[in-house]
């Protein structure tokens, strides 16, 4: 069984081959500057080859990572008849989707009447789709949501404090995002703490980043809302704001409102306060060489951190572990060790040696006492795309 898993963005997409029952990787990929000029990066057989080719549409450049696989030194099948079916990462499923999906033409109308709330990525999903039907119409298509998993919140969790008819009217209310990952690494905690009824917060630190709180496998609440723009402090998102910011700013800096979102979405964030880069890594090193803006960026990202485990440990009435999974969450230790520090009245204490090691596995590293367990693990999207493909596929 082998699942081709698309990701397709509005300028890039990327890919992997895998085979959901033995987890292998046979191949994975970036499609970048589509529409632009085209560059390919396939990684498969041990080889990472870069290729400049030109890709004016999403066809072009799928068409080229189908050859990739087939054809040339990364070549990892012989035919793409071998590819049983294709799971498709998808950012916005709404409330019409509350798991993953055999594609038809209802999932598609459904994905259509949703642009106005994911305007940068489901008319991407609805491209990619569509060329895996022209170029593999044999092979079913399966759309994995990134908003799934938060399907279960309750009302006093996903809405916001607005005349309830723009809700009703507009489908105004959070969403949440990252669902995937929140799913797999909350997942993965339970089986690690072997507990029938958990309580679980999951730390999604990448360059987009994110909070969930779970209880007994299920999202409760979360920090981004209607779009991936709420909450936590990102590469270069702002996350929570006053609202009242953003209205003082279009008057003082003469922005429209299409200016202001990408201002808040671009411009703001780690960036926006360090004026050095969205990439933590910059910006520790930054820190560390004496620079205050970079200094206050990481506080301020760890303090916005520290508030949604806390409020969520709250929701939740207490946790049985938080988990840091994505590049930072995996890889930051000085932004677990901050984010900790502080939590040792609700039962948090970190094991400062533990934390430090690097390594690719799912680890606890809260000291023995500790009432809360700290886990790092590392998360998973793939796998869980092309194992949901795999379920409703199979004959
Ligand atoms: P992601 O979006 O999950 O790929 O995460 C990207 C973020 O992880 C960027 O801000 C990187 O700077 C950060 N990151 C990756 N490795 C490290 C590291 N070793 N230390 C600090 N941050 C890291």
């Amino acid at each position: 069984m082998l699942v081709f898993i698309l990701n397709a963005g509005s300028s890039s997409l990327k890919y992997q081959l895998m085979n959901p029952e033995s987890q292998e990787v046979l191949a994975s990929g970036l499609c970048e500057r589509i529409g632009i000029d085209g560059r390919l990066i396939h990684e498969a057989n041990d080889l990472k080859i870069k290729k400049d080719l030109a890709m004016p549409t999403h066809k072009e450049a799928i068409a080229i990572v189908l050859e990739s696989l087939t054809s040339g030194e990364g070549k990892v099948i012989d035919s793409i008849e071998e590819i049983d079916s294709i799971g498709h990462r998808v950012v916005h499923g709404g409330e019409y989707f509350s798991e993953s999906v055999i594609i038809d033409d209802d999932v598609i109308s459904k994905l259509e009447s949703l642009v106005p709330l994911a305007p940068l990525h489901n008319p991407a999903h609805i491209i990619g789709i569509n060329i895996c039907k022209e170029l593999m119409p044999t092979k079913p298509n399966v759309a994995v949501f990134d908003t799934a998993f938060h399907q279960t919140m309750e009302p006093a969790a996903f809405m916001y404090a607005l005349p309830y008819d723009d809700y009703t009217n507009h489908g105004v209310r959070k969403y949440g995002f990252h669902g995937t990952s929140h799913y797999y690494v909350s997942d993965q905690a339970s089986k690690m703490l072997n507990k029938e009824n958990s309580k679980v917060i999951v730390c999604h630190l990448g360059n987009g980043s994110s909070i969930c709180a779970v209880q007994d496998g299920k999202s409760v609440d979360t920090s981004m809302g209607l779009s991936p723009l709420e909450g936590l402090i990102m590469g270069t998102r702002s996350g929570d704001l006053d609202p009242a910011v953003l209205a003082y700013l279009m008057e003082k800096k003469e922005m429209s409102a299409e200016q202001l979102v990408n201002y808040l979405n671009k411009s703001s964030g780690l960036l926006g306060i360090s004026g050095i880069s969205s990439d933590l890594r910059e910006i520790i090193e930054a820190s560390t060489n004496g620079d205050e803006k970079a200094m206050l960026a990481i506080d301020m990202k760890c303090n916005r951190i520290k508030k949604y485990i806390c409020s969520y440990a709250g929701i939740l009435g207490g946790v049985d572990a938080i988990c840091f999974t994505a590049g930072i969450g995996e890889n930051a230790d000085l932004i677990r060790e901050k984010v900790c520090s502080g939590l040792e009245f609700m039962g948090v204490s970190l094991d400062k040696t533990k934390n430090k090691v690097r390594n690719s596995e799912n680890r606890e590293i809260n000291t023995e006492d500790s009432k809360t367990k700290i886990f790092i693990i590392p998360t998973n999207e793939e796998l869980v795309i092309a194992r949901d493909t795999y379920k409703l596929t199979k004959v």
